[in-house]
């Protein structure tokens, strides 16, 4: 294993899940959220996975003592990224949000630093275009949950250099991860697909089809998805998967791809899946319910 010292930019669902497996690969950590509560709940949630792991016998206390001794958090951006070989961006789904931290980073990191993103479909070259190192930007696309998620999902765009794609792929190796290659189209290779089903059975839902858990249950029983796709939805996040869309309408100037109003209802509502236990489906019990939409 490398040394390697590593910051992790916003610790929502993504962002935590990527410092938790940077720590458990034996790297030096930053975690940095601009928001405080953010921080103390991205922080709260690695805590809460280890001691799971520790309760199922899959970890022990003393392992999660050396994994806790390599993160820290982070609430300044400047000493987050000092020294760093590594950074990975975990910021919502925003392109002026993500241009603007790029170009803060380009001047805070170390020059030799690479800039990783876990955009789920914007271009990179859109972000790699505000640094003076775009060769050194290149999309790491990592899943939720992370720690569980074998996939790491690398984008090429046109000024990326072969040595931060080989780079990245002894991080995506080292983090036990199984990397593919793809080139900068938005939406990649997962996430366009991934979105399309999840809003099409959001109309479905609308439409009276059938119940969710039905349309679930058919993904999963008649084509062998681990997960049907409202679920997933609700998993990742409806604002993640609201913001996707748009971005991929505009990018394809396509507006078969915005999301259903059903979605956008829900989003504003504040539901917005598991992670505030409510979606498609009630989680306030720790369960999956359905509920009255
Ligand atoms: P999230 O809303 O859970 O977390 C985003 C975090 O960023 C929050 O903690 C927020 O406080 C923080 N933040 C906001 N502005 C910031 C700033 N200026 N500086 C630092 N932190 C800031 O979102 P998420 O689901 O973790 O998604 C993050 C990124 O990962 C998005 O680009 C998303 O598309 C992508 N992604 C998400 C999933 C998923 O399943 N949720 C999967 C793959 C990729």
């Amino acid at each position: 294993m490398s040394n390697r010292t590593v910051a992790v930019i916003g610790a929502g669902t993504m962002g935590a899940g990527i410092a938790q497996i940077c720590a458990q690969a034996g790297w030096e950590t930053r975690l940095f959220d601009v928001f405080p509560e953010g921080l103390e709940a991205g922080m709260g949630r690695i805590d809460a996975f280890w001691d799971k792991g520790i309760a199922r016998g899959k970890t022990t206390s003393e392992q999660k003592a050396e994994w806790e001794k390599n993160l820290s958090a982070c609430s300044d951006l400047a000493g987050a990224v000092a020294d760093v070989d590594l950074v990975i961006e975990a910021v919502p789904e925003i392109l002026d949000l993500k241009q603007q931290i790029f170009a803060q980073l380009d001047q805070l990191a170390p020059p030799n630093a690479i800039l990783g993103t876990n955009t789920s479909g914007l271009k990179i070259s859109d972000i790699a275009g505000v640094t003076s190192r775009p060769e050194m930007v290149i999309g790491m696309h990592f899943f939720n949950p992370v720690p569980i998620m074998k996939l790491l999902e690398l984008v090429r765009h046109d000024q990326i250099s072969d040595s931060t794609i080989e780079i990245a792929q002894e991080v995506g190796a080292e983090m036990g991860k199984s990397c593919i290659l793809v080139n900068d189209v938005p939406g990649f290779a997962t996430s366009r697909l991934g979105v399309v089903l999840g809003n099409e059975a959001i109309r479905m839902l609308a439409d009276g089809v059938a119940s969710a858990t039905d349309i679930d249950t058919a993904m999963r029983l008649g084509y062998k998805h681990p997960m049907g796709p409202l679920e997933l939805s609700d998993l990742v996040g409806l604002d993640v998967r609201r913001d996707i869309l748009n971005n991929l309408a505009e990018a394809f100037d396509d507006d078969s791809y915005r999301p259903h109003p059903l979605l956008n209802q829900l989003v504003e509502a504040g539901s917005l899946g598991k992670k505030t236990n409510m979606g498609i489906y009630d989680w306030s019990s720790g369960e999956k319910v359905e509920r009255e939409l």
